[in-house]
């Protein structure tokens, strides 16, 4: 208070005094022209102030300029050091917002979710980089543009117009074979904001998952509707003659152990799939495992192919049945596929990455689109053709995940009308 207005009172009374003295000395008009001139210098100088604190006030508008205020005299001087400590507070608490503006857009920037924030016209005002790659937006370009005009799947736009946001959208690509899940979430009463979310793999997963139901359905349903016809004409005709009998019970064996072997390749699937390593570790002759694996080849081709096996003698470590399971399976697949007369070579021995066991036909071949498929549970080149000789389509699939919890991988070649080779690689250190 007293530092406001000493300055002035001080002033006034330096007047008064001044404009006295005059009037002492020269008379009432001398007095009164220095009281008149005095209150005039006061009254100038205090609008020269006045002006300084119009134009800084001016500059503050535009922060980038510099703000620095003169020094002052008297009441003003407060004034002043009040002001530039007000504008300094001010710089400051701007400084700290954008500053925290800043992290919160280089987290939302981080985020895998997309954010495109709306006005409430719907126009864009911003959206992170995910949003940009989701929705193909690109906000130095498409800031103030309404979000409906810019993303082009109809889906959306009807989605937008529905007006019931609780569940988000799914918009799928078939061309880019992605999937999009985009919701959008009122905020403060009028303003909206997208979010959306990469679901491919998601969809994946699930299209898998309900194809291999499917499947699994497909492949049951058969052979139960052969099994159920038969009975069905047993219990029908119960005096049918003795071969007849014979030949529906042996079709029925052949059916009820197609069912069984699709179980027990799905139960090893699921094993094999429970986990990413092997069920356990021991040590064993992967030669005396070949050759075991071979004679049930030469009982399955029952003298129709010329079956050659080579094995050097080396031990294994890892799961003895999983790696008999892909061994056998590549064998099996060999002997079923290549018709009668043809030849199988297996091999077992070292090379450079590790072991390699390989199984080569020169069996019908596959055609080359097929071949980065085969691993696929039930995928089959000839659907009829692979169930006609008890092959469940669960076999290569097998082979797959068995070798990757051995670290191993398969590799296919093949030329349709000269035969296939397959072959599992382990690696060295699978050489116990
Ligand atoms: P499947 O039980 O039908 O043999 P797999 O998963 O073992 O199922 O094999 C998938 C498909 O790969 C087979 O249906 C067949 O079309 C093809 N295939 C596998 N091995 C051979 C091979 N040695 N020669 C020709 N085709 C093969």
């Amino acid at each position: 208070m007293s530092r406001f207005w000493l300055p002035v009172i001080l002033r006034f009374a330096l007047i008064a005094f001044v404009a006295l003295l005059a009037y002492v000395f020269y008379g009432l008009v001398a007095g009164l022209v220095v009281g008149v001139l005095g209150l005039g210098v006061l009254t100038s100088l205090h609008l020269f102030y006045l002006k300084r604190v119009a134009d800084w006030v001016h500059q503050t508008d535009h922060p980038e300029t510099p703000l620095e205020l003169p020094a002052a005299y008297g009441a003003w001087s407060t004034v002043f050091a009040e002001m530039r400590r007000a504008r300094r507070r001010e710089v400051r608490q701007r400084d700290q917002v954008a500053e925290e503006l800043n992290r919160f857009i280089q987290a939302t920037s981080a985020l895998p979710d997309g954010i495109v924030i709306l006005d409430r016209g719907g126009l864009i005002e911003w959206c992170n980089p995910s949003a940009e790659k989701h929705l193909g937006l690109k906000l130095d370009r498409d800031r103030g543009f309404l979000v409906l005009n810019l993303v082009r799947a109809p889906s959306f736009t009807e989605y937008l117009m529905r007006a019931d946001f609780r569940e988000p959208l799914t918009i799928t690509d078939p061309v880019a074979q992605t999937a999009l899940s985009v919701q959008l979430l009122p905020y403060q009463e009028t303003r909206r904001m997208v979010v959306s979310r990469d679901i491919t793999s998601f969809v994946r997963v699930e299209t898998m998952r309900r194809d291999f139901i499917a499947n699994i359905s497909h492949e049951l349903r058969t052979p139960l509707t052969v099994v159920g016809g038969y009975l069905e004409q047993l219990i029908d005709q119960p005096d049918l003659d003795a071969s007849r009998r014979a030949g529906i019970e042996r079709v029925m064996l052949d059916q009820t152990q197609r069912m069984q072997r699709l179980i027990e390749d799905l139960l090893t699937l699921s094993r094999l799939e429970a986990s990413l390593s092997p069920g356990r570790d021991e040590e064993f002759a992967g030669d005396a495992l070949v050759n075991a694996i071979g004679d049930e080849a030469r009982a399955l081709s029952d003298g129709q192919h010329s079956i050659d096996i080579r094995t050097e003698p080396i031990m294994l470590t890892g799961a003895m049945d999983e790696l008999r399971s892909a061994f056998a399976n590549l064998v099996s697949n060999a002997v079923r596929h290549t018709p009668p007369g043809g030849h199988v070579h297996v091999r077992f021995g070292r090379c450079t990455d590790g072991v390699e066991f390989t199984v080569s036909d020169d069996g019908p071949g596959i055609a080359a689109e097929h071949v980065p498929r085969l691993t696929e549970r039930f995928y089959r080149v000839d659907k009829s053709r692979s169930r006609e000789t008890g092959g469940t389509g669960l076999g290569l699939a097998i082979v797959k995940h068995a070798l990757a919890r051995h670290d191993g991988r398969l590799e296919i070649e093949s030329e349709v009308g000269r035969g296939s080779t397959f072959r599992a690689i382990l690696p060295a250190r699978r050489i116990a």
